[in-house]
């Protein structure tokens, strides 16, 4: 059976702006394509950092200009992020696949997350989003009930909470797309947070980690493997220290004693590491990897990367 494998995929495969993206996904759709035409069954899902923040900017300068229009809440703009960034690597896989004789669909699925209305990080915010405010500004949006943080001496930044996933509402849809054999994009952003109230879900102030949607995703789909792709080929312990050593192989307890150690930065490579710990362990044979864009398949085959591997690999 085909290994079934959720790519997730960070910052430096889509770039930081649109001519940049599109640049970016040409690379991001040859690194997948070695994985399809190698056999494996992916699941793709990215960050939304930039893009988020560009579009929540472009709204709110359209409400500013024309205060008619509405407020676009934050949902809603992770929900024009995903079909943003969703598009453009459609595009690009497609075309890639077909240069490749590979005849699988592209899809990307507008994918909800539940979040716990209860979750901790609702009652502190700390992800800064959209443009720089002046205080006058800042003030008038923390009247308007919205969280406002002064950023590193650069201005005021609206900031929101990052609750953790809890459930991703369309798996069913993902898992039958997969069984179909189609190649699908999905939890763009982490997921368009939503809070459930009976039926009804509704769109929640905030933006889900990328890091933790994918290991979600990555166990609801009995993945054997979740690779998480960001801007370095391994994981470092004493990173940037004259003794920074490059990790390779780690069990669940080494990573879970790094992480206590505080060798992983908040907010960037903890929650992969995280994520990795999480996915490795919740399962009898699933491995996580965290690596470089252009060493996936590499990566996958175990020549490179930091790989933290599970139970079973720790009694061998
Ligand atoms: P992404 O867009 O892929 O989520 P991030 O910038 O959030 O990327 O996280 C990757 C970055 O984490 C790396 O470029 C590196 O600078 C940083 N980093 C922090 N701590 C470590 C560590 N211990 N080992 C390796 N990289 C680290
Ligand atoms: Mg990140």
């Amino acid at each position: 059976m085909a290994k079934r494998v959720v790519i997730a995929l960070g910052g430096n495969a889509l770039g930081n702006n649109l001519a940049e993206q599109m640049l970016a996904v040409k690379h991001t759709a040859r690194a997948i394509g070695d994985l399809i035409e190698a056999g494996y069954e992916v699941v793709i899902s990215h960050g939304n950092g930039p893009q988020v923040g560009m579009i929540n900017v472009a709204m709110g300068e359209m409400h500013k200009a024309n205060p008619e229009t509405s407020v676009i809440p934050m949902s809603v703009c992770v929900a024009m992020s995903q079909g943003y960034i969703g598009y453009d690597l459609q595009n690009a896989l497609r075309e890639e696949l077909l240069n490749r004789s590979i005849t699988k669909s592209v899809v990307t699925l507008i994918t909800q997350v539940e979040v716990d209305p209860n979750d901790k990080a609702f009652d502190n915010p700390t992800k800064p989003i959209g443009r720089f405010m002046t205080k006058e500004e800042a003030d008038e949006l923390v009247l308007k009930g919205y969280s406002v943080m002064e950023d590193a001496g650069r201005g005021y930044r609206r900031v929101i909470a990052s609750p953790r996933p809890k459930r991703i509402i369309e798996m069913e849809t993902i898992k039958t797309l997969l069984d179909a054999g189609q190649v699908v994009i999905a939890a763009g952003g982490g997921g368009i947070p939503v809070i459930a109230k009976g039926n009804h879900l509704s769109g929640s102030g905030a933006v889900i980690d990328k890091d933790f949607a994918s290991c979600e995703l990555a166990k609801a789909l009995h993945a054997d493997c979740l690779i998480i792709l960001t801007a370095v080929e391994k994981v470092a312990i004493n990173f940037n220290k004259p003794n920074e050593k490059w990790l390779d192989t780690l069990t669940v307890a080494e990573a879970q004693k790094y992480i206590e150690e505080g060798h992983f930065a908040k907010g960037s490579m903890l929650p992969k590491v995280e994520a990795a710990l999480d996915f490795a362990a919740s399962s009898v044979g699933r491995t996580a990897i965290i690596t470089l864009l252009e060493k996936a398949k590499e990566g996958i085959e175990g020549s490179t990367g930091t790989r933290i591997v599970g139970v079973d690999h720790e009694s061998k």
